[in-house]
């Protein structure tokens, strides 16, 4: 562990010391990088370390790309805490925890109790991270599912629409998450097939429901990577046609950086997508490169707040202004709202209260297999009577 000041490196050491831990107390830069090796399992980082600070340790441990896992410390305000967090997870590095000074030894052995366990975990996970051409393969093999989780009107508690939220039954791995692949399938030049696939499916499931007369709108995450290709508005228009589902039943949701990509063709397809009937979301709003000046550029119908700031928003001010301005400028765009991640009775009632327009979470509804959609929805309208909602 690196700290500023000596006695707090020492003490901390001493804590870690005590949850078995092989530890040592450092205060510069030298004495650390003398230390560190592959078999380091925790770093404690001050962020007031001057000569390097505690930034540019992050970058180093990221260059290495150190396995192991990270607590940050500071005095500073939380803000500052909170963003050197987020820059250590942009980095791919593991952050345990944060711990404002002063703290007590009982909250960092808490944080340090859990680490070898979880280690374990997450190199079980990161070796059984798919590889392109397995995805390549199981796309062929139609290995990819589409699971759909319900967005509910907040003040009428109706649910006319849900979101295609794509799997991948892979064969010897489970149910895979889109985490584990999407980004590899946008680097390697596969996503189109994946949007494919799941518009397809989405449809077809769609149309199997108002058939059994259940008439839902349908969100399909759309990466900017496919925003390249100027036969997409003709292309998902065919597709709409051929399972009888009306443009406005279809929402598109806009992911992922939008600097990356070529912006004149973004703009050309979004508009024809617009004339053609199809409803635009703002997706993770809030985050990356979602920002105002996209609001302003292109055809948005709807914003979806980005669920970091809705389930973070009762306990921290900053959240909540984010979420109370996004949901006034949204308004005054006339866009609809939509808060994602609503994980709790506390998140809707917050979100409600702002004057949030439609919701999504865990709350609600977990994502799930389309065939289990009406059952769920009778099972919903049911608790809606009984009074237990809202
Ligand atoms: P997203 O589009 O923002 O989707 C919402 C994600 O939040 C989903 O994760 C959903 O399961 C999760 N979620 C919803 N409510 C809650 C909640 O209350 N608490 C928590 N902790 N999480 C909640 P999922 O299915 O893992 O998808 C993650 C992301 O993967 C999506 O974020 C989207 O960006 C991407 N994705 C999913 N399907 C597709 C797809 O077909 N194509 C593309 N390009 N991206 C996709
Ligand atoms: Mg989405
Ligand atoms: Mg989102």
């Amino acid at each position: 562990m690196i700290d500023s000041s000596i006695e707090m490196a020492h003490e901390i050491a001493r804590v870690a010391r005590r949850a078995g831990y092989d530890a040592h107390a450092c205060t510069d830069y030298e004495d650390f990088s003398r230390r560190y090796d592959a078999e380091t399992s925790v770093v404690v980082i001050d962020l007031m370390l001057t000569e390097p600070d505690g930034v540019e340790i992050i970058r180093a441990l990221s260059g290495h790309r150190s396995p192991a896992g990270v607590i940050l410390t500071s005095r500073f305000d939380p803000r500052v805490l909170g963003a050197a967090e987020r820059l250590a997870r942009a980095q791919k590095l593991w952050v345990i925890g944060t711990l404002t000074k002063p703290f007590s030894d009982s909250v960092l052995e808490n944080m340090l109790a859990n680490v070898e366990q979880t280690a374990v975990e997450r190199t079980l996970k990161f070796k059984a991270f798919p590889k392109l051409e397995d995805l390549r393969a199981g796309i062929e093999r139609d290995e990819l599912r589409v699971y759909f989780q319900p967005k509910i009107h907040l003040h009428e508690l109706r649910i006319n629409s849900v979101e295609a939220l794509v799997r991948w039954q892979h064969p010897s791995l489970g149910l895979l998450s889109p985490d584990r692949f999407i980004e590899m399938s946008e680097e390697g030049g596969l996503i189109n097939a994946v949007t494919s696939a799941v518009m397809e499916k989405s449809f077809a499931q769609c149309s199997d429901w108002l058939t059994g007369g259940l008439d839902l709108k349908v969100s399909i995450n759309v990466s900017t990577r496919s925003l390249t290709d100027l036969e997409l508005p003709d292309k998902i228009s065919a597709l709409a046609r051929r399972h009888n589902i009306r443009p406005e039943q279809v929402v598109l949701e806009i992911t992922e950086s939008w600097l990356r990509n070529d912006h004149v063709a973004a703009l050309d397809i979004l508009t024809r997508l617009r004339i053609k009937g199809f409803d635009l979301s703002i997706d993770d709003y809030g985050t990356g490169y979602s920002t105002m000046q996209q609001l302003q550029e292109f055809p948005f119908c709807e914003l979806k707040l980005d669920r970091t700031f809705v389930s973070d928003a009762h306990r921290n001010p900053d959240s909540r202004a984010i979420v109370e301005s996004s949901i006034r400028l949204g308004h005054e765009l006339k866009l609809r709202v939509v808060a994602e991640g609503i994980a709790t009775q506390t998140d809707w009632d917050l979100v409600s209260r702002l004057g949030c327009d439609e919701g999504q979470g865990f709350f609600i509804a977990r994502p799930m297999p389309g065939k289990d959609m009406p059952d769920w929805l009778d099972r919903w309208q049911a608790t809606l009577g009984d009074g237990t909602r809202g």
